[in-house]
């Protein structure tokens, strides 16, 4: 299959089956297609969208991004994940402001320089919202090319890519350059699926090496399996008739700048430690009790969570020498309190374990 062959095949597949609804498809300009790529990159299309809705209706244009306390950004990023992401984003808002006047560099390489920007988002920006020629090679392209190809091996490896990126390079058209990006995607993610291609359905179906081996499945190759290291640590739910303390944590790290309990380092853990903490600060504690261990996983490691609840007698108005705050267990427990507050994911659920284990107690009390 020629290059334009490739490239007929495709863009006559995206004009019949391509989806041309999605939010960021609509007002097509670098921000939105900028802040929608940056959500694609580790989340589905479907998980995708309220939250670009919501972000678009908070921060309409690049400047009022880069106006925004950070704070602000990383709650409408909660439950997404990944929130290195959503500082990257507003970091390099920021620098788009300061060094390019607010609008976008039209150029692959000045725009792979700003934060947050690899080499594949840079060509989606510039071919989907500027019209240049640009190739780009995110996991669906990757995918599609290494099947059609039966490029062998991981593409994190150098070799693997390079080949890959070479051949999304001979096949990134002149013309409609905006469409065939699309298409590649579309294609990935609803055609060249990871477990399931269809390949009957495919465009590409009689040039693809992938499966005239009778092995799509097979490509791209897997990455080495290694053990995930697992780190833990006690988390402190600091309790107070139905409020729980809360801190920010450093804007580096993981969940950087979002909001949690007290935490203590692995070696540091369990209730005696939790004993300590709370007489170095002068704190009295009602009832100390041992909650079931959580698991969180990030990327490269295991988070294992110990969580001890702690019924404090009284309310400190502030517990840590960091500062924090207190809040209401049954706001925590809101549809959307994770966005509004800015709370990684298994914070909120130790919240809604703690009302659950209130609830008994709460219909006990006369007062409730
Ligand atoms: S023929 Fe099948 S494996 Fe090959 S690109 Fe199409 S969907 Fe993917």
């Amino acid at each position: 299959m020629t290059p334009k062959q490739f490239q007929q095949a495709v863009l006559t597949w995206f004009d019949r089956h391509g989806r041309k609804d999605l939010p960021w498809q609509q007002d097509i300009n670098p921000y939105r297609v900028w802040v929608s790529e940056i959500m694609l990159q580790q989340t589905q299309v479907t998980a995708v969208i309220p939250y670009f809705e919501r972000f678009m209706a908070s921060f309409p244009t690049l400047a009022s991004l880069a106006q925004a306390p950070l704070d602000r950004v990383l709650a409408h990023w909660s439950g997404l994940g990944y929130y290195a992401r959503a500082r990257n984003l507003h970091k390099c808002a920021q620098t788009v402001v300061s060094d390019y006047c607010g609008e976008f560099p039209r150029d692959v390489e000045a725009l792979t320089a700003l934060p947050g920007i690899g080499r594949s988002t840079a060509g989606a920006i510039a071919s989907i919202s500027m019209g240049l020629k640009a190739p780009i090679l995110d996991g669906n392209v990757k995918r599609v090319l290494a099947r059609l190809h039966a490029v062998a091996g991981w593409p994190g490896q150098t070799a693997v890519a390079n080949r890959l990126w070479q051949l999304a390079e001979t096949y990134t058209p002149d013309q409609r350059g905006n469409h065939y990006t699309q298409a590649m995607m579309d294609l990935g993610a609803t055609v060249c699926t990871r477990s399931k291609p269809r390949c009957g359905d495919c465009p590409l179906a009689d040039a693809c090496a992938a499966r005239a081996r009778g092995n799509p499945q097979g490509y791209p190759g897997k990455k080495p399996r290694v053990e995930k290291p697992v780190r833990s640590a006690t988390m402190l739910l600091l309790e107070h008739d139905g409020d729980i303390y809360l801190e920010q944590r450093p804007p580096s790290g993981i969940w950087g700048g979002l909001w949690c309990p007290p935490q203590l380092d692995e070696d540091d853990g369990g209730e005696a430690s939790a004993q300590e903490w709370l007489a170095v600060r002068d704190l009295h504690a009602q009832q100390i009790q041992t909650l079931p261990p959580m698991r969180h996983t990030f990327t490269h490691f295991h988070f294992d969570i110990s969580p001890v609840w702690v019924q404090l007698q009284n309310l400190p108005a502030q517990v840590a020498e960091t500062g924090g705050g207190w809040y209401k267990l049954r706001r925590l427990n809101r549809p959307r309190a994770a966005q509004e507050l800015g709370l990684p994911a298994p914070v909120v659920k130790l919240a809604k374990q703690l009302l659950a284990l209130q609830a008994p107690l709460l219909a006990e009390s006369p007062a409730s």
